[in-house]
């Protein structure tokens, strides 16, 4: 097998065996752009690599060098050589882009020796030393995870001995001693000598890359973004174009389109005399791309039409990353620019104006995950004209945040499983921090560009974030930091506003996001493409009318205990359990109904005629139960037991698994005038909207929970329908409603074709049929997954993401034995995996009608139904 790609043997097609940076380094050398040469190991060698047992295998190894050999006859430069030494970059590069893995080795093949010969052969010694120490301290920190701030304290001391601010102002001489400082560190911490032979470097760089597929932030970082482990990350080897050879260098990155708003033109940051670490390390704060122009007229030139040729080339907004070599300009990279949602809209929809995209192309451009991050709130508008800001950074990742001050990811975590809303403050950020930048609502950060990490990460995440603050004092060791001459210690309160780069003292109240514009142009053309229709799960008016306006097109589950809980309601319900008789249960049940009526009557005119689920009393009764002393008294003299009487009725409640208790229909069919009353709230709500609003169409979903068996589904289905029959011929019209029930447990799925002659429809509870179909308690999985996912048994949690193998199968069964007994069954989902793309995608596959999930995520599952059609 082939193992190894030269740039000039790929091309863009091949992402998924070279990765995406080695296809587009591939497809820039195809269309001829300057790109430094190189080869790619494939993510075939990756998989194997891990195939055996973290070992790269004889036959990889030979193909490597061979490639070794044939780059050095296509730079005439050699590994280790005296008159003209091959020097390196090593990155890795999955076919999705990916932080939190390794991701760059600059200047391999360095040694004492090399560093003399290029040093007398440039004549720029000082260049020379910084390659070997910035060589040494990468090589340490990536390859053989010898901590960066060892070598970081080792700079600044020389800084401080030498009496100089900026790195770039230590001489040849001093960068030299830092060299040898290093490398007696790396001896310390490693226990041996720091590698001299290029090739030992490479084969050390290139496990580090394979190694970094498996590591704890990448794994986060997969399962969040729904990135098979499978896939494998390939490894770029590229001869060095060097931006560090003084002041007619530099190194860049930038965007084709400003990636937080969308807007056309140039957006980006340069260094000069720089390497491509600096720019995104935020280690100097870079110029604006556009001033490069006055440094490097030539190169410039050259670079803006390179943007243009890629832009038009991939048809997409590129991020690119170059470096300037005494005037002539190199290709490091490029590929799609991560951008926000708010951007990747705009640009969307641009495309398709300049004719570059279709409407369907622009809809599978979107990231409907990103979606949510237009939702969310930003601050109120008046309270934050009150408010003065106390400094001003770049606004990295758009949105509003307030929250506690913490200076660590690990503060972070720990105040945030606290419950605390915590905003992570930080001189810069690392991929070790992500996960505290997960949980963080906003993230602030003293140094760094728009490319920088913390800017890229949180845009990724659609955290709101504000980056380089530099007017910011830090003081981490003492937890504290000075802006605008206020002091903030740990768990002090700041606001950060992620689109203007603004933060605040205290906490700005914060409004709902509004969208409009380009929003309603793609999800327009998301409704024209896609057959699945999206629903809401509401149990609110309020909830119902913000779905409407997120593009709702019905109530797919109205969950009716939600009602029981308001204190006038609970009474009377807990009149209703603790009761003797069935007379005494329907007294205290008529005093529920007309409270049930006015929910379901305001739910009907907020969906203005669109269908309604309304799914019947679902938990066990114990949930209701008064657990207060003074609550027990006062529900014991209303119904005349002594206070021990009605304890004892509590404790007979208790259920060792309530989640596979007296829950769902089993209520119904022990209680069948809880059916009943409910039945009554239903269809007394339908007939007196229908008579205000006479050209609506209402026709009642009644959703019967938890189905097991047929026959318990048509001991509460005889219930409902001798209930709703009775109502209407009382009321003297004519109203159409169903009947049917939630597909929830294994067995309703097994025997779906006997459900199906009853029901008038099926809604798949996946929540609970990945509950009882894997064994797993939805509320205390939690407390396990990690070790699931630690152990490479789940690469996501089932109860967000689908299990399409299992609980998926279970569905299709239960669909293809439904269908051809009951012509006119409709299906949907109502599990909370009704608002993931994926989850949503396979709904599509196999044949559901609609899709069901919480407000917010309802564009979300719009845009993935199109998706998945297109
Ligand atoms: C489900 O089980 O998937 C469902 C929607 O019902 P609930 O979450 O209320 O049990
Ligand atoms: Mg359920």
């Amino acid at each position: 097998r082939k193992w190894v790609y030269l740039f000039t043997e790929g091309d863009a097609s091949m992402r998924e065996l070279l990765g995406g940076k080695g296809a587009n380094l591939a497809e820039m050398t195809n269309i001829g752009l300057p790109v430094p040469q190189g080869f790619t190991i494939t993510t075939e060698a990756c998989t194997q690599y891990y195939e055996d047992g973290r070992e790269i295998n004889a036959e990889i190894m030979g193909q490597i060098e061979e490639h070794i050999k044939k780059m050095e006859e296509i730079t005439g430069k050699k590994f280790g050589d005296h008159e003209n030494p091959l020097l390196v970059s090593v990155r890795s590069g999955a076919r999705a882009s990916m932080p939190g893995m390794m991701d760059t080795i600059l200047n391999l093949g360095l040694n004492e020796d090399v560093v003399r010969v290029i040093a007398e052969k440039s004549g720029n010694p000082r260049w020379a030393w910084d390659c070997y120490r910035r060589f040494i301290q990468m090589y340490s920190d990536v390859v053989m995870e010898v901590g960066k701030k060892y070598f970081e304290e080792l700079i600044d001391k020389m800084k401080e001995k030498k009496g100089v601010k900026q790195d770039v102002e230590l001489s040849a001489e001093d960068l030299h001693e830092l060299a040898e400082q290093f490398k007696a560190e790396y001896k310390e911490k490693i226990g041996k000598d720091f590698p001299t032979d290029p090739k030992e470097q490479l084969f050390g760089a290139i496990k580090a890359v394979f190694r970094s597929w498996d590591n704890p932030r990448a794994n986060v970082y997969r399962r969040d973004n729904d990135i098979p482990y499978s896939w494998g990350t390939a490894v770029n080897v590229q001869s060095m174009a060097f931006g560090n050879m003084g002041d007619d260098c530099g190194t860049g990155v930038a965007f084709t389109r400003d990636p937080a708003t969308g807007n056309k033109g140039l957006f980006g940051e340069f260094l000069t005399n720089a390497q491509g670490e600096d720019v995104v390390a935020g280690v100097r704060t870079p110029m604006h791309i556009n001033e490069m122009e006055q440094k490097f007229p030539e190169a410039f030139k050259q670079f803006t039409e390179v943007c243009s040729t890629l832009e038009k080339h991939y048809r997409d907004m590129q991020d690119m990353e170059f470096t300037v070599e005494h005037g002539k300009l190199y290709m490091l990279q490029t590929r799609n620019g991560k951008r926000t949602a708010q951007a990747a809209l705009k640009i969307a929809c641009d495309l398709v104006d300049e004719g570059m995209r279709t409407e369907e192309e622009a809809v599978a451009m979107i990231d409907p995950r990103n979606l949510d991050t237009l939702l969310h709130p930003q601050f109120d508008q008046k309270a934050l004209k009150a408010a003065t800001p106390l400094g001003k950074g770049l606004g990295a990742s758009p949105g509003a945040a307030c929250g506690k001050v913490v200076f660590s990811a690990d503060d972070a975590e720990a105040w945030a499983a606290r419950g605390e809303k915590v905003v992570l403050v930080r001189l810069e950020t690392s991929p070790e921090d992500i996960t505290g930048m997960k949980v963080a609502q906003g993230i602030l950060t003293v140094r760094g560009g728009m490319t920088s990490h913390a800017a890229v990460v949180a845009r990724g995440m659609g955290t709101c974030c504000v980056a380089g603050l530099g007017d910011i004092v830090m003081d981490e060791a003492n937890k504290k930091f000075t802006l605008g001459g206020k002091t903030f210690h740990e768990g002090d309160a700041i606001s950060i506003d992620g689109t203007t780069g603004n933060v605040y003292e205290g906490i700005i109240p914060t409004v709902d996001a509004s969208i409009a514009g380009e929003f309603g142009r793609i999800m327009g053309w998301a409704d024209k493409y896609r057959k699945l229709a999206v629903r809401t799960n509401a149990d609110t008016p309020q909830d119902a009318k913000k779905a409407r306006e997120l593009g709702a097109e019905g109530i797919g589950l109205c969950r009716t205990e939600h009602m029981f809980f308001d204190p006038e309601r609970i009474f009377a319900f807990r009149e209703m359990i603790v009761s003797d008789t069935k007379e005494e249960r329907e007294e205290a049940l008529e005093k529920i109904l007309p409270f049930q009526q006015g929910d379901f009557e305001a739910l009907y005119e907020a969906l203005e005629g669109n269908p309604v689920t309304i799914r019947f009393l679902d938990p066990p009764l114990h949930e209701f139960v008064p657990q207060e002393e003074e609550e027990i008294e006062k529900l014991a003299k209303a119904k005349n037991k002594t206070v021990q009487e009605i304890k004892d009725i509590i404790t007979s409640l208790h259920e060792f698994n309530p989640m596979m208790g007296h829950r769902g229909l089993r209520l119904a069919v022990t209680y069948p005038e809880i059916a009943v009353m409910q039945t009554k709230a239903v269809i007394r709500a339908a007939i007196n909207v229908q008579k205000k609003h006479p050209d609506w169409k209402l026709e009642p979903e009644i959703m019967i929970p938890l189905t097991s068996e047929v026959k318990e589904f048509n001991v509460v289905k005889k219930v409902v329908v001798e209930t709703a029959e009775e109502e209407i011929k009382k009321a003297g019209v004519k109203l159409a409603y169903q009947v049917g029930t939630m597909i929830e447990i294994p067995r309703a799925c097994l025997t779906a074709d006997e459900i199906a002659k009853e029901a008038d429809f099926f809604c798949f509870g996946t929540n609970d049929l990945t509950q009882m179909t894997f064994g797993f308690s939805r509320d205390d999985a939690g407390k396990f997954l990690n070790a699931y996912y630690d152990n490479k048994i789940f690469e996501s949690d089932p109860f967000a993401k689908l299990d399409q193998v299992g609980v998926g199968k279970l569905m299709k069964m239960a669909i293809d034995l439904g269908r051809p007994v009951n012509p006119h069954l409709h299906v949907g989902i109502c599990g909370e995996h009704g608002g993931d793309p994926s989850s949503v995608e396979f709904c599509h596959n196999i044949g559901l009608d609609y899709v069901s999930c919480s407000p917010f995520r309802v564009p979300v599952a719009r845009l993935a139904a199109a998706q998945a059609e297109i």
